[in-house]
C-alpha cells in the first residue's frame, strides 16, 4: 500500500469492531457518492501535468498510479482485510498460491531455509519444494501437530516458519503461539495460511503470528466466483519487502476480482459461522453412520486438537470436514456419485457444498508417499459446507452411505 498510505479513510470511530470494519473499512466513496463500492476498472490512472507525474512515480506523493501495483479497489479490499485480520499492511494478489509466491520472492534468497507443515495444501508443497528448490531455497516439511518436529528441523539459515491451520482436508490444528515463539527466538518470522478459518473466527496475529496469508478464493468471496489473495503484515514490510517485488512480478489483484472480495467481506462473519454450525452438526452426523471410519472435524471433541482448535478459532470448528469411508477409492467414489445437491468440484468456502476426493483431485500430483505422510487415503472424503438446510445435506450423502452399507 505504499503509494497509498496518505489517501483519506474513511471516517470510523477508532473502537469500531470487525463487523462494523467489515461493512465500512475501505476507501471514502468518489465524487458522486455512491453507497456501494463504484468499480475502477482501469490499467492506468491521468495526472494533471508532468512535474506531478514524476513525484508519483517516485512515491513523493501519493496517489494510483498503474493497475499493476495500485487501484481504488484493490486498496479497499486490502484495508478491509487488514482491519479483519488485526494488521497494519495488506497487499492483494492475483491468487492464493501468488500470495505465497510473492512472499517467498519477498522476503528469501537461496541458501535461506524453510519449514513447513507437511499436510498444508498440495500446491504449496510443491511451490516450495519444487519451484523454489530450483531457486536454491530450501524446504524442510514437519508434522503439522509434533512441536518437536518444527524445532528439530530448525538451522541457522531458517527464515520462515509456514502453517496452516487447520490443514485441508485434514482439519490438523498447530498451536500458532508456540511456533511464533519458536520462530522468533530462532530469529525467523511465522507465516499462516488462513484460509481455512478466515478472520472471521480465526486472527493469527493475535496468537504472534508475523504474516497472515489468504486465499480470497475460499470464504473472502464466499460464492465461489473469481480467484483471489493477499498477505496481511505489518505496513512497514509490505511496503519494503513486498510492493517492489509486486511492482516488477505483477502477480496483482484484478480491480474487479477485489471488487468482489470486498463485498464477499461484508457477510463473512454471518456466513462463516452459519457454516460451520452446518459443519459440526454433518460431522456429529457422519460420525454415527456405519458406512463411515473416521471424521475430521475440529469441533468434534474425538478430534485430537479440539482443545486448542477452540480456543484459537473461537469456539468454532470451521466449515470444511473430511471423513473416511469403510473400504477403498471405489467406496468413496460412490458416495461422491451420489450426491444430487453438493457440487462435485475442488473448492470449498462457497455457500454452495462441494464434495470432493482429495487423493484424485488436490492431491492428485502428490506421490503416493507423500499423501500417506499427510494422511490422506483413496477413502477420504473431503466436505466443504455450504447454507443448505443441513438435512438436505445428510439426506444427499446417507444416499451413498446407507448403499455401502446396506
Ligand atoms: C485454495 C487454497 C490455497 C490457494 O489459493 P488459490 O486462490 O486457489 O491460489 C492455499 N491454501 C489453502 C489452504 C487453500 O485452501
Amino acid at each position: 500500500m505504499s503509494e497509498k498510505k496518505g489517501l483519506p479513510r474513511v471516517d470510523l470511530p477508532a473502537d469500531a469492531r470487525l463487523e462494523t470494519l467489515a461493512v465500512r473499512e475501505g476507501l471514502p466513496p468518489s465524487q458522486w457518492g455512491e453507497n456501494s463500492e463504484a468499480l475502477f476498472l482501469t490499467s492506468c490512472f491521468v495526472h494533471p501535468d508532468a512535474r506531478t507525474a514524476a513525484r508519483r512515480f517516485a512515491y513523493e506523493e501519493d496517489a494510483f498510479v498503474y493497475s499493476r501495483f495500485s487501484n481504488p479497489n484493490v486498496t479497499i479490499m486490502e484495508r478491509r482485510l487488514a482491519a479483519l485480520e488485526g494488521t497494519t499492511g495488506c497487499i492483494g494478489t492475483s491468487s492464493g498460491m501468488g500470495a505465497i509466491l510473492l512472499m517467498v520472492m519477498g522476503l528469501l534468497k537461496a541458501g535461506d531455509h524453510v519449514i513447513c507443515s507437511r499436510s498444508v495444501f498440495g500446491a504449496t508443497i510443491r511451490l516450495l519444494q519444487g519451484e523454489f528448490g530450483k531457486f536454491g531455497v530450501e524446504s524442510t516439511f514437519v508434522s503439522q501437530t509434533d512441536l518437536a518436529q518444527w524445532k528439530a528441523a530448525l538451522k541457522p539459515n531458517t527464515r520462515l516458519l509456514f502453517a496452516e491451520t487447520p490443514t485441508n482436508p485434514m482439519t490438523e490444528v498447530c498451536d500458532i503461539r508456540a511456533l511464533a515463539d519458536m520462530a522468533h527466538d530462532a530469529g525467523a518470522l511465522l507465516a499462516v495460511d488462513n484460509c481455512m478459518c478466515s478472520p472471521a473466527l480465526q486472527q493469527p496475529v493475535k496468537f504472534g503470528a508475523d504474516i497472515v496469508m489468504h486465499s480470497g478464493t475460499k470464504f473472502l468471496d464466499g460464492q465461489g466466483r473469481i480467484n483471489a489473495g493477499a498477505l496481511c503484515a505489518p505496513e512497514a514490510m509490505v511496503e519494503e519487502k513486498f510492493v517492489p517485488v509486486m511492482r516488477s512480478a505483477g502477480m496483482s489483484l484484478s480491480p474487479f476480482n477485489a471488487w468482489i472480495v470486498s463485498k464477499g467481506m461484508e457477510t463473512l462473519n454471518l456466513r462463516v459461522r452459519a457454516q460451520s454450525d452446518r459443519a459440526l452438526a454433518l460431522a456429529r452426523w457422519l460420525e454415527s453412520h456405519p458406512a463411515v471410519d473416521r471424521v475430521f472435524h475440529p469441533g468434534l471433541p474425538s478430534h485430537p486438537q479440539h482443545e486448542l482448535a477452540m480456543r484459537q478459532q473461537d469456539g468454532h470448528g470451521g466449515a470444511v470436514l473430511a471423513f473416511n469411508v469403510k473400504g477403498g477409492r471405489d467406496q468413496a467414489f460412490a458416495v461422491v456419485d451420489a450426491t444430487r445437491i453438493c457440487s462435485i468440484a475442488a473448492n470449498f468456502g462457497d455457500v454452495r457444498s462441494i464434495i470432493t476426493h482429495p487423493a484424485s483431485t488436490t492431491h492428485g500430483r502428490l506421490t503416493e508417499e507423500q499423501r500417506n505422510a499427510a494422511g490422506i487415503g483413496q477413502n477420504m472424503i473431503r466436505l466443504g459446507v455450504g447454507l443448505e438446510d443441513v438435512e438436505d445435506l445428510k439426506v444427499d450423502l446417507a444416499r451413498g452411505l446407507d448403499a455401502l452399507s446396506a
